[in-house]
């Protein structure tokens, strides 16, 4: 498993030299019961903010109240980007293993769960007006000396995978949010400028929206979750940009100044508010 921002790196993958899984290729591979669970244990799982918000509400609590239950937050030493991850998984068993090592949570379990044994990597490239292209790979992973999947005999390959294993959503939410960060470190310079403080300023836009529903009086049906996280993640850039020109070019020019003036809450509240 890997880390919200290596995630992003298509060169670790080609680095390691695994040979990419193309739409014609099959593999075989099916959960056993003598190995069932051991893949969730001793593991660090990290989560998307989809992940985060899809478990909570399978689990009918908040994002919030699930981060406090069952996650580690931590920040990334070099960026101090924040980010969550499993924490019984990362010393025992997951949280959600049953006994017998199925996964009580296994609608929703996460992007990283559903995607072994393979492996995705996906880089994003902006041209001049700051547009984004996605291009993904994927690998078939390493055998595991603890885990006989590849002794199953069903066949699978890209296309089927990807179906049956509900990934694609996942991966589309999870490329709007890794796209930002991509962003902020090639085009804002990120590591420059953000710190400890921004990001507890940050931490409620990207894993808590019921606070942000709360504090914006934005609490009845409209706009659905999946529209608000589209919304939490367009705000996500738009803000770190604003940011990122503000604390870099403090003079600004005028207009830059006068936005900077607006607070970035109220920004943000335009932004939720669609
Ligand atoms: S969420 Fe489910 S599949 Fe993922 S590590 Fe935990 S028990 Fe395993
Ligand atoms: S076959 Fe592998 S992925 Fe499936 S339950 Fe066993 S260890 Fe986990």
């Amino acid at each position: 498993m890997t880390g919200p921002i290596s995630n992003t790196l298509l060169a670790a993958f080609q680095q390691a030299r695994w040979p990419s899984l193309g739409p014609g290729e099959s593999f075989r591979f099916a959960c056993q019961d003598e190995c069932m669970g051991r893949c969730c244990h001793s593991i660090k799982i990290f989560l998307d903010p989809w992940d985060v918000e899809c478990m909570a509400r399978y689990l009918q609590i908040s994002s919030q109240q699930f981060i406090q239950q069952y996650c580690r937050i931590d920040f990334d030493h070099r960026y101090c980007w924040p980010y969550v991850l499993l924490r019984e998984a990362e010393t025992g068993s997951c949280s959600f293993m049953l006994p017998g090592g199925r996964c009580s949570i296994y609608p929703v379990r996460s992007r990283n769960c559903r995607t072994y044994p393979l492996a995705r990597a996906v880089r994003f490239t902006f041209n001049d007006n700051d547009d984004c292209t996605v291009e993904e790979k994927y690998f078939l992973l390493p055998r595991q000396p603890f885990c006989f999947g590849f002794n199953g005999l069903q066949e699978w390959n890209l296309h089927s995978w990807l179906a049956d294993s509900g990934l694609a959503e996942y991966n589309e939410k999870a490329d709007l949010y890794l796209s930002v960060i991509q962003y902020a470190l090639e085009k804002l310079n990120l590591e420059q400028w953000f710190s400890p403080t921004l990001a507890r300023f940050f931490f409620p836009i990207i894993f808590l929206p019921e606070v942000l529903r709360q504090k914006f009086g934005l609490t009845g049906e409209k706009p659905d979750h999946q529209e608000f996280y589209i919304r939490r993640m367009r705000a996500l850039r738009l803000l770190l940009s604003d940011l990122s020109t503000s604390l870099q070019h403090p003079e600004g020019h005028p207009e830059q100044k006068a936005l900077n003036q607006t607070s970035l809450v109220e920004r943000l509240r335009q932004l939720l508010s669609g």
